[in-house]
């Protein structure tokens, strides 16, 4: 047999046969851009490849002055460097906020989960990050990742340290508990609770708050919530928000928007979606209690109090954010990460709409990894979300009062800003005690000194 029949009969790899796959899709593994990097990171950016299996992923390591990164990991085809970066800068805040010892990250594996073979995509990219794990980064679920792919994840990296949400059997505190929904549900009763302790103590605001506490007041438990999304954490949220009385009228997925202005009976529906994907599966719950299935996007044209986002990013934008404003919505809970965009935040601050921002919301799913690392119970991470999350809400809506004395009657009230320098604070005397510059960052801790800007 000559050598060419031999090569032949043996498969052996030719490479002109064999193009590469970003020859194929360039666009799959675009670039991360260096205009994002600033004074807060990020200081790791890797782009992984496995030529075995096909895998592409990233992982963004954005500031570890307060500890390991931590995020959790995006399995889906839309995933971009750049949005992963995005979430691993809310990551550094959501962490320095909840005063947890981690910094930000965010892992993210690009394809539909359902249509690769999920298990060694997973194995693949634990293999290639693990110099990292856990020592600069602790991975979590996050959308198209499940507790059972944290087990594959922490048995390939070899040490149940480098990621949360893993299992009950491995010592874990799952997501799928809840636990961010809670702290969602947290958030909102403390920003209702803040909005009638203002009104009792005659704490001078401005109008729109003025006006904001006098609808909750007068409502009190008439108020009503829509929540867009109903996977992990728009489910729990409504669970947990009918458990303290607080009526949801509407939840919307990807197939549609269930919606009944008298408010839906969220126990059955969470037993009824045991069995379905979908919303609009539940044909049964509908012909009993009348409810309307409509359109996913007319969840933004029903009249309601409270908007809560559970699903994706940047769904609150110039085309939404007027109809909320139109349909008398007061206050929205980011659930989300980066629901809403810089444009229509800035138009709904400026038009008297109450945003609790996604790093204070939905940090109930970080601080209950916090639990799990350190080896607690399930009660312990119940118990610290409530504590952290009514803190932190209530000293960021304080401080979003105060930040502004010039406060006149026309004046807005910006939560996220006030909450983000509390985080920024915290991020950068880390970063000073870091650099060796303990005095420095003493000095500042203790006239509590604005040291950014
Ligand atoms: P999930 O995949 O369990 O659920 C997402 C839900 O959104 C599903 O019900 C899906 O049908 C719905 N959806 C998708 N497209 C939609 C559309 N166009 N309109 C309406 N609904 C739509 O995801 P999840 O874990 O609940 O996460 C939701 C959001 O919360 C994400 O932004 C995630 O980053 C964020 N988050 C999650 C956690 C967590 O613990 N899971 C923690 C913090 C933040």
């Amino acid at each position: 047999m000559n050598n060419q029949n031999r090569v032949n009969k043996l498969n052996l790899y030719s490479p002109s046969s064999t193009p590469s796959p970003f020859q194929k899709d360039p666009s799959a593994m675009e670039p991360y851009k260096c205009s994002e990097m600033d004074e807060w990171g990020p200081e790791k950016i890797l782009q992984v490849y496995d030529p075995d299996t096909g895998m592409k992923g990233v992982l963004v390591i954005d500031n570890t002055a307060t500890g390991p990164g931590k995020g959790g990991i995006r399995f889906a085809e839309s995933v971009t460097p750049s949005e992963v970066f995005r979430l691993a800068r809310t990551m550094t805040w959501k962490c320095a906020s909840a005063g947890l010892p981690f910094g930000g990250a965010k892992g993210g594996i690009i394809a539909n989960p359902n249509k690769v073979n999920k298990v060694e995509w997973i194995k693949s990219f634990a293999k290639m990050i693990k110099p990292y794990c856990p020592t600069q980064y602790i991975a979590a679920t996050d959308v198209g990742t499940t507790e059972l792919d944290m087990a594959v994840f922490a048995h390939e990296i070899g040490d149940m340290h480098s990621c949360t949400g893993k299992p009950q059997e491995l010592g874990g505190i799952p997501h799928e508990l809840g636990t961010t929904g809670y702290g969602v549900s947290v958030a909102l009763r403390t920003t209702i609770d803040f909005l009638k302790e203002i009104k009792r103590k005659e704490i001078k605001t401005s109008k729109p708050l003025t006006n904001l506490y006098n609808e909750v007041d007068t409502k009190n438990r008439e108020l009503k919530v829509v929540i867009q999304g109903f996977g992990n954490v728009g489910s729990f949220t409504a669970k947990f928000l009918n458990e303290i009385n607080i009526k949801v009228i509407g939840v919307s997925d990807v197939s549609g928007f269930l919606y009944h202005n008298q408010g839906l009976d969220i126990p059955q529906l969470m037993n009824d979606m045991r069995e379905k994907d979908k919303l609009s599966e539940l044909s049964d719950i509908q012909k009993k209690h009348n409810y309307n299935i409509l359109d996913k996007d007319e969840i933004f044209d029903v009249d309601a109090d409270i908007f809560i986002p559970a699903a994706l990013t940047g769904v609150i934008n110039d085309n939404t954010a007027s109809r909320l404003l139109d349909h008398n919505v007061k206050i929205i809970v980011e659930a989300a990460n980066i629901p809403t965009t810089q444009t229509a935040d800035q138009y709904l601050i400026d038009n008297g709409m109450l945003i609790i921002p996604d790093f204070l919301a939905n940090s109930g799913g970080v601080i209950g990894s916090f639990v799990e690392y350190q080896g607690r119970t399930e009660k312990e991470a119940f118990d610290l979300i409530q504590y952290k999350i009514t803190n932190n809400v209530r000293n960021a809506l304080y401080n979003s009062i105060r930040m502004d004395d010039s406060q006149t009657e026309s004046s807005n009230v910006d939560v996220r800003r006030a909450a983000m320098e509390i985080s920024k604070q915290i991020v950068y005397r880390a970063m000073l005690l870091r650099k060796g510059a303990i005095n420095v960052a003493r000095e500042a801790y203790a006239r509590k000194e604005r040291v950014i800007y």
